[in-house]
Protein backbone atom coordinates (compact mmCIF):
# COMPACT_ATOMS: atom_id res chain seq x y z
CA UNK A 1 0.00 0.00 0.00
CA UNK A 2 1.50 2.89 -0.63
CA UNK A 3 0.87 5.97 1.92
CA UNK A 4 1.06 9.84 2.58
CA UNK A 5 3.20 10.97 4.76
CA UNK A 6 3.70 14.45 6.27
CA UNK A 7 6.27 16.51 8.42
CA UNK A 8 4.38 18.78 10.76
CA UNK A 9 5.54 20.84 13.46
CA UNK A 10 7.08 24.09 14.63
CA UNK A 11 9.48 25.89 12.32
CA UNK A 12 12.84 24.84 12.86
CA UNK A 13 12.76 21.66 14.35
CA UNK A 14 14.58 19.42 11.81
CA UNK A 15 10.79 18.59 9.39
CA UNK A 16 12.91 19.51 5.86
CA UNK A 17 15.93 17.72 7.20
CA UNK A 18 13.68 14.66 8.37
CA UNK A 19 12.42 15.16 4.88
CA UNK A 20 15.57 15.00 3.04
CA UNK A 21 17.00 12.35 4.85
CA UNK A 22 13.72 9.89 4.20
CA UNK A 23 14.26 11.13 0.77
CA UNK A 24 18.11 9.92 0.28
CA UNK A 25 19.48 11.66 -2.80
CA UNK A 26 16.09 11.73 -4.62
CA UNK A 27 14.96 14.79 -3.87
CA UNK A 28 15.50 17.53 -1.75
CA UNK A 29 13.68 19.86 0.91
CA UNK A 30 14.92 23.76 1.46
CA UNK A 31 16.31 23.76 5.23
CA UNK A 32 17.46 26.82 6.23
CA UNK A 33 18.51 28.12 10.23
CA UNK A 34 15.70 30.85 9.70
CA UNK A 35 12.26 29.81 10.74
CA UNK A 36 9.76 29.44 8.25
CA UNK A 37 12.00 28.96 4.81
CA UNK A 38 9.71 25.80 3.71
CA UNK A 39 6.29 28.19 3.39
CA UNK A 40 4.50 25.56 0.84
CA UNK A 41 3.90 21.73 0.99
CA UNK A 42 6.89 20.25 -0.75
CA UNK A 43 6.19 16.38 -2.09
CA UNK A 44 8.79 13.87 -2.58
CA UNK A 45 8.51 10.02 -3.36
CA UNK A 46 10.46 7.87 -1.73
CA UNK A 47 10.91 4.49 -1.58
CA UNK A 48 10.98 1.52 0.87
CA UNK A 49 11.63 -1.80 -0.88
CA UNK A 50 15.41 -1.36 0.00
CA UNK A 51 15.24 -4.49 1.61
CA UNK A 52 12.63 -6.08 0.09
CA UNK A 53 13.42 -6.20 -3.67
CA UNK A 54 9.97 -8.03 -4.39
CA UNK A 55 7.55 -5.64 -2.55
CA UNK A 56 8.64 -2.18 -3.66
CA UNK A 57 6.79 0.45 -1.85
CA UNK A 58 6.29 4.29 -2.54
CA UNK A 59 5.76 6.67 0.02
CA UNK A 60 4.31 10.18 -0.55
CA UNK A 61 6.41 12.36 1.73
CA UNK A 62 5.00 16.08 2.07
CA UNK A 63 7.27 18.83 3.82
CA UNK A 64 5.42 21.84 5.35
CA UNK A 65 6.16 24.82 6.70
CA UNK A 66 4.68 24.30 9.72
CA UNK A 67 2.65 26.72 11.79
CA UNK A 68 2.89 30.70 11.75
CA UNK A 69 5.65 31.58 9.67
CA UNK A 70 5.37 35.17 8.93
CA UNK A 71 4.21 35.91 12.60
CA UNK A 72 7.07 34.74 13.88
CA UNK A 73 9.67 36.27 11.56
CA UNK A 74 7.90 40.08 11.54
CA UNK A 75 6.91 39.77 15.41
CA UNK A 76 10.14 38.13 16.84
CA UNK A 77 7.71 36.27 19.65
CA UNK A 78 8.59 32.85 20.21
CA UNK A 79 5.85 29.99 20.85
CA UNK A 80 5.49 30.53 24.59
CA UNK A 81 3.85 34.38 23.83
CA UNK A 82 1.43 33.19 21.13
CA UNK A 83 -1.89 32.30 22.03
CA UNK A 84 -2.53 29.02 21.50
CA UNK A 85 -6.49 30.56 20.96
CA UNK A 86 -4.67 32.15 17.85
CA UNK A 87 -3.72 28.67 16.81
CA UNK A 88 -6.29 28.37 13.96
CA UNK A 89 -5.65 31.47 12.56
CA UNK A 90 -2.09 31.03 12.33
CA UNK A 91 -1.27 27.74 11.38
CA UNK A 92 -0.97 27.98 7.46
CA UNK A 93 -3.47 26.43 5.24
CA UNK A 94 -0.64 24.12 3.68
CA UNK A 95 -0.19 22.71 7.21
CA UNK A 96 -4.03 22.30 7.40
CA UNK A 97 -4.32 20.45 3.95
CA UNK A 98 -0.95 18.48 4.88
CA UNK A 99 -2.47 16.44 7.51
CA UNK A 100 -6.12 16.05 6.23
CA UNK A 101 -4.16 14.34 3.21
CA UNK A 102 -2.24 12.38 5.25
CA UNK A 103 -2.29 8.22 6.56
CA UNK A 104 0.65 8.89 8.96
CA UNK A 105 1.51 12.46 10.68
CA UNK A 106 5.19 12.48 12.00
CA UNK A 107 4.96 15.21 14.23
CA UNK A 108 8.19 16.63 14.55
CA UNK A 109 9.44 18.23 17.98
CA UNK A 110 13.12 19.49 19.33
CA UNK A 111 14.03 17.37 22.28
CA UNK A 112 16.70 20.44 23.38
CA UNK A 113 13.94 22.56 23.95
CA UNK A 114 11.00 19.91 25.44
CA UNK A 115 7.52 20.17 25.45
CA UNK A 116 6.35 23.59 24.00
CA UNK A 117 2.24 24.53 24.68
CA UNK A 118 2.12 25.43 21.37
CA UNK A 119 3.44 21.50 20.76
CA UNK A 120 0.36 20.39 22.66
CA UNK A 121 -1.52 22.28 20.54
CA UNK A 122 -0.75 20.60 17.64
CA UNK A 123 -0.53 17.18 18.94
CA UNK A 124 -4.31 17.89 20.14
CA UNK A 125 -5.19 19.31 16.24
CA UNK A 126 -3.80 16.45 14.93
CA UNK A 127 -5.47 14.03 17.17
CA UNK A 128 -8.76 15.68 16.72
CA UNK A 129 -8.44 14.89 12.73
CA UNK A 130 -8.69 11.06 13.42
CA UNK A 131 -5.09 10.81 11.78
CA UNK A 132 -2.15 8.66 12.89
CA UNK A 133 0.44 10.37 14.64
CA UNK A 134 3.84 9.33 15.38
CA UNK A 135 6.12 12.20 17.61
CA UNK A 136 9.30 12.29 15.94
CA UNK A 137 11.86 13.94 18.70
CA UNK A 138 14.78 15.39 16.89
CA UNK A 139 17.95 17.07 17.72
CA UNK A 140 18.98 14.20 19.94
CA UNK A 141 22.52 14.32 18.81
CA UNK A 142 24.32 12.78 21.78
CA UNK A 143 23.91 10.37 24.39
CA UNK A 144 24.04 12.90 27.05
CA UNK A 145 20.44 13.80 25.92
CA UNK A 146 19.45 10.66 27.26
CA UNK A 147 16.53 10.41 28.54
CA UNK A 148 15.14 14.02 27.90
CA UNK A 149 12.99 12.31 25.29
CA UNK A 150 10.64 11.01 28.60
CA UNK A 151 9.05 14.75 28.94
CA UNK A 152 7.01 13.93 25.24
CA UNK A 153 5.19 11.49 26.69
CA UNK A 154 3.16 14.17 27.71
CA UNK A 155 2.29 15.27 24.46
CA UNK A 156 0.56 11.46 25.04
CA UNK A 157 2.10 9.20 22.48
CA UNK A 158 3.47 5.64 23.15
CA UNK A 159 6.62 3.65 23.26
CA UNK A 160 5.87 2.35 19.81
CA UNK A 161 5.06 5.71 18.90
CA UNK A 162 7.84 7.79 19.61
CA UNK A 163 11.02 7.96 17.83
CA UNK A 164 14.46 9.94 18.49
CA UNK A 165 16.53 11.12 15.64
CA UNK A 166 19.18 13.62 15.12
CA UNK A 167 18.53 14.56 11.06
CA UNK A 168 21.69 16.17 11.33
CA UNK A 169 23.97 12.68 12.25
CA UNK A 170 21.27 10.27 10.81
CA UNK A 171 20.61 8.66 14.12
CA UNK A 172 17.47 6.90 14.27
CA UNK A 173 16.20 7.44 10.41
CA UNK A 174 16.69 4.07 9.90
CA UNK A 175 14.83 2.78 12.52
CA UNK A 176 11.82 5.43 11.29
CA UNK A 177 12.15 4.14 7.91
CA UNK A 178 11.95 0.14 8.82
CA UNK A 179 8.61 1.24 10.67
CA UNK A 180 7.23 2.99 8.06
CA UNK A 181 8.00 0.33 5.84
CA UNK A 182 6.23 -1.97 8.25
CA UNK A 183 3.50 0.56 8.53
CA UNK A 184 2.67 -0.01 4.77
P1 LIG B 1 12.23 22.92 9.70
O1 LIG B 1 12.00 24.40 9.80
O2 LIG B 1 11.43 22.20 10.74
O3 LIG B 1 12.05 22.37 8.33
O4 LIG B 1 13.76 22.68 10.14
P2 LIG B 1 15.05 22.47 9.22
O5 LIG B 1 15.13 21.07 8.74
O6 LIG B 1 15.11 23.55 8.21
O7 LIG B 1 16.19 22.64 10.30
C1 LIG B 1 16.33 23.83 11.06
C2 LIG B 1 17.75 23.93 11.60
O8 LIG B 1 17.97 22.85 12.52
C3 LIG B 1 18.81 23.77 10.52
O9 LIG B 1 19.90 24.59 10.86
C4 LIG B 1 19.21 22.31 10.62
O10 LIG B 1 20.51 22.08 10.18
C5 LIG B 1 19.08 22.07 12.12
N1 LIG B 1 18.82 20.67 12.45
C6 LIG B 1 17.94 19.82 11.88
N2 LIG B 1 18.00 18.59 12.44
C7 LIG B 1 18.94 18.69 13.43
C8 LIG B 1 19.46 17.75 14.38
O11 LIG B 1 19.10 16.57 14.45
N3 LIG B 1 20.40 18.22 15.24
C9 LIG B 1 20.85 19.51 15.20
N4 LIG B 1 21.77 19.87 16.09
N5 LIG B 1 20.39 20.41 14.30
C10 LIG B 1 19.45 20.00 13.43
MG1 LIG C 1 11.42 23.32 6.58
Amino acid sequence: RSMIISLIGRPNVGKSSIFNRLMKKQHKAITHDMPGVTRDRHYGITSFNDKDEDRPLDAILVDTGGFYPTQVDESGKNDQEVNANKFFNIMTDHAHQAIEESDLVLFVVDVREGVLPFDKTIANYIRKQKKKMWLVVNKYDSESQSGDEYSFYELGVNDDEMFVTSAAHGRGMETLRENIHEEM
